[in-house]
């Protein structure tokens, strides 16, 4: 069922529910009242008449004096259980004389239903000039009062009926403008759907109610898609572009291999070399996308307590070793100090700062470690070619680099930077790059603690 008729529904359901209980609980409440009240009028009748009937003290003629008290509508009789009773009946219910007669031994007071007609009953014990004990009864119509009870079933039906006119009216009014919106944003997403564009939903200024919140967050998440999705288009290009290069390499060499590799032992070994050597780059390339490919909430940080200048020590040893270049470590830090981070993503990226520095300088790489405004720095000093103050803003993005020409050669894929700017933000580190072209870069690492 759609929204607009459930609404249209549940709200037609519930008042109508709601009015009926109402409208009965007044008809009940009404219908009883009445009914009492013309029970009791008879009972008090009953009960002059039989004060009056107890004072008497010889009648000669009893139908005389019933025919005095006889009600409008209805009967008057005496039941004397030892003798015939008499009975006195108004000219409109003849019938009722036909009524067997009662003997009750106390008062009674209640109502009955003689040929389908309601009566009110009342019997009160009275004696008899004579001594006996006997029964004065009262029988009286209360048809005009049932019969203002159906006028009154009539008029709360009627206002039943009349009053759920406005409600339907109402939850039309209440579907359709809870409706439009959620029509207008599937509209717009079927759009979206078959058009594959981007569309945003044109909102109501005006109005700033929790629909048109909806529609802002809407908006507002389409634009996430569009920049996610332009994104993740730029990067696809630029890793099949980056791709390419280092495959048409391997191709041609494989084919030069195919065609002379034999005959000529200089041409195999520079070819393999050449392919040994794209196939390293391509194998790094790949794992550094799959690595940026990664959401941040996939990373799985192990955090554990790091003893800062063992752990600098250890991962420039490392990769003294590896490259065979001379790094200087200065620190301010006196005796051990820890902090609380990850260690194995804390050294990959100090790792990219260092394979930069490496890189892009030939002269000693100097690295300084101190505390300053209750945060651990770590400084990556090169004396290279440094980045100019233009591009600086740009080293971050992915497969940027500097002088393409020169970093394919230092075997730079420009995927670097990009990670470590990922890794520093799971690591909650802050990086600063400080650099003068000619000059040199200074890397700054910012560790809480
Ligand atoms: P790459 O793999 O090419 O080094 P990065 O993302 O690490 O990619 O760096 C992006 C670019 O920033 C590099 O291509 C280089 O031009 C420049 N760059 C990064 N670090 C340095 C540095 N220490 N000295 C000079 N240039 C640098």
């Amino acid at each position: 069922m759609k929204l607009r008729n459930k609404i249209n529904l549940y709200t037609a359901v519930l008042f109508s529910i709601l009015l009926l209980i109402m409208n009965l609980s007044i008809y009940i409440l009404f219908s009883n009242l009445i009914l009492q009240s013309e029970t009791k009028t008879v009972k008090e009748e009953t009960e002059k008449i039989a004060a009056v009937f107890n004072q008497l003290t010889n009648m000669t003629e009893e139908r005389d004096f019933l025919r005095a008290y006889v009600p409008i509508d209805g009967m008057i009789r005496i039941v004397n259980p030892a003798l015939k009773s008499i009975s006195v009946t108004s000219p409109t219910e003849k019938e009722l004389s036909e009524k067997k007669d009662r003997y009750f031994s106390g008062e009674v007071s209640e109502r009955m239903i003689i040929n389908n007609r309601t009566y009110a009953f009342a019997s009160m014990p009275i004696i008899l000039p004579g001594g006996d004990v006997a029964n004065l009864q009262i029988t009286k119509s209360i048809e005009t009062a049932i019969g203002n009870l159906k006028i009154l079933r009539i008029v709360l039906i009627t206002v039943t009926l009349l009053a759920l006119i406005p409600v339907f009216i109402s939850s039309r009014i209440l579907s359709n403008l809870l409706i439009k919106p959620v029509t207008s944003m599937i509209k717009t997403m079927i759009e979206i759907k078959q058009s594959g564009q981007f569309k945003r939903l044109s909102l109501d200024k005006k109005s700033k109610d929790e629909l048109h919140e909806m529609g802002e967050t809407f908006n507002h998440m389409i634009d996430l898609l569009e920049t996610n999705f332009e994104k993740q288009k730029q990067f696809v290009s630029n890793a099949s572009h980056e791709l390419k290069t280092p495959l048409t390499v391997i191709e041609s060499y494989a084919s030069l291999l195919k065609r002379r590799g034999l005959q000529e032992p200089e041409l195999f070994a520079e070819s393999i070399e050449a392919i040994h050597s794209e196939a390293i780059r391509m194998r790094e390339l790949t794992e550094q996308l799959l690595l940026l490919a990664k959401h941040n909430e996939q990373w799985n940080l192990h955090i554990s307590k790091v003893n800062l200048n063992e752990f600098i020590k250890q991962t420039l040893h490392a990769f003294q070793s590896a490259y065979n270049r001379k790094i200087t470590y200065n620190t301010e830090i006196k005796g051990a100090f820890e902090l609380k981070t990850d260690e194995q993503k804390l050294k990959q990226l100090i790792y990219i700062f260092l394979d930069n520095a490496r890189k892009y300088s030939d002269k000693e790489i100097t690295v300084l470690t101190r505390i300053k405004d209750n945060q651990a720095v770590i400084q990556i000093i090169d004396q290279g070619i440094g980045i100019h103050k233009d591009e600086l803003p740009k080293v971050f993005d992915r497969f940027y680099r500097v002088d393409k020409a020169r970093n394919r050669k230092s075997g730079g894929s420009g995927l670097g930077l990009s990670l470590a700017k990922e890794l520093a933000e799971v690591l909650g580190v802050k990086v600063a790059l400080d650099s003068k072209e000619g000059i040199g870069t200074t890397v700054k690492l910012y560790l809480k603690y």
